[in-house]
């Protein structure tokens, strides 16, 4: 979450939530929130407000995603309003056919409406601001629901907080609209009370491991990701006292899923490191991370060359004997870089 943001719904915490968002009125009038689609949007949004404060396992699964919905919703009003026709910019897939005039138009092919990934390349060319992320993090979220059991509303909490974040800023500043006045009062009432509880639970899952001796790229993958299992953020170590990276045993405050150090770690820089890997791949690049020589987790990162599990370091390897060149990962245990090994090599067979 970036610092900016907090202001704005803090504003909300304190009561003054009508003030924290004053709007040039004229702009949006009563046709622009009138239109079915925000309609359905702000709809959205209360249904799963609603449903997770009923908070049964089975209205927990539906809460977030009513939620992942209304705010794609909201994000779709925005394109329609940017529509050169109709609500064009919503459809997927969009080609350009010659209308009845015999002037370009665009139509829509096929029933496909925008993706997140969509929306985030279109609102990127239209220079449009918005968090992305928070809008992913709230995606990854809703796809682990789709695949475990959801006893607990603490699983998800964090998306709605995230979802408050969002259409805090998204709604006054797109689409000209006070959230305050666009959702029914009980519901922003249960997403500012979620996100006082969500706050001091995370303040309390950071301060259990503010002592910790540890790279700062460790810290931000284990923040960023959250927990391996279901995403929440709210992730501590169990042993307060402890300060040792490697002897830290990690907890997942929503879920309650622990694990050691090594596997925890290995579990969270694989997926923080997962469309990186998936691209490099494709692209036939190098891998940002490799197989460690010494602890054999695939935990080495090649932007720090690091282990982020046992802490083993590239320099450790050593130089080449005949050019004194650092040696690579893949020299590793050698003595010479590959290129004199290969001439080393060659001088063998001739
Ligand atoms: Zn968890
Ligand atoms: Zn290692
Ligand atoms: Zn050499």
């Amino acid at each position: 979450m970036r610092e900016g943001e907090r202001v704005e719904v803090a504003n909300g915490l304190s009561g003054e939530k009508r003030s924290a968002f004053k709007l040039p009125r004229c702009l949006n009038g009563f046709q622009m929130t009138d239109h079915q689609l925000f309609k359905n949007a702000v709809g959205a949004i209360q249904v799963g407000v609603e449903d997770f404060n009923e908070g049964s396992p089975y209205r927990l699964a539906s809460a977030i995603r009513s939620l992942t919905a209304g705010l794609l919703l909201l994000c779709k009003e925005k394109l329609r309003r940017l529509s050169p026709q109709g609500d064009i910019l919503i459809w997927k897939n969009i080609k350009p056919v010659l209308g009845e005039d015999g002037n370009v138009v665009f139509k829509a092919v096929g029933q496909a409406t925008v993706d997140v990934q969509d929306i985030t390349e279109r609102f990127k060319s239209f220079e449009i601001e918005c968090d992305f992320d928070l809008l992913k993090k709230i995606a990854k979220i809703r796809n682990a629901v789709e695949h475990h059991y959801v006893e607990d509303g603490a699983q998800i909490r964090s998306a709605f907080v995230s979802g408050l974040t969002f259409l805090s800023r998204f709604m006054p500043e797109q689409l000209g609209v006070d959230p305050v006045d666009a959702l029914d009062p009980d519901v922003w009432g249960v997403l500012v009370k979620q996100k006082e509880i969500e706050d001091a639970l995370r303040q309390e899952c950071r301060s259990s491991y503010e002592n910790l001796d540890w790279p700062p790229l460790l810290k931000s993958i284990i923040e960023n990701v959250g927990c391996p299992e279901c995403s929440s953020p709210l992730v501590k170590q169990m042993d307060v006292e402890n300060t040792s990276a490697s002897n830290a045993v990690w907890q997942c405050s929503a879920c309650g899923c622990k694990s050691k150090a090594e596997d925890w770690v290995a579990k969270v820089v694989s997926e923080h490191y997962a469309s990186e890997s998936f691209l490099a791949a494709k692209d036939g690049d190098r891998s940002p991370i490799e197989d460690c020589p010494d602890c054999g987790n695939e935990t080495f990162i090649n932007e720090i060359s690091e282990c982020l599990v046992c802490g083993f370091e590239l320099k450790d390897a050593g130089e080449c004997a005949i050019c004194g060149e650092p040696l690579e990962l893949e020299d590793y245990g050698e003595n010479l870089c590959s290129y004199h090994r290969y001439v080393m090599e060659k001088e063998r067979n001739t």
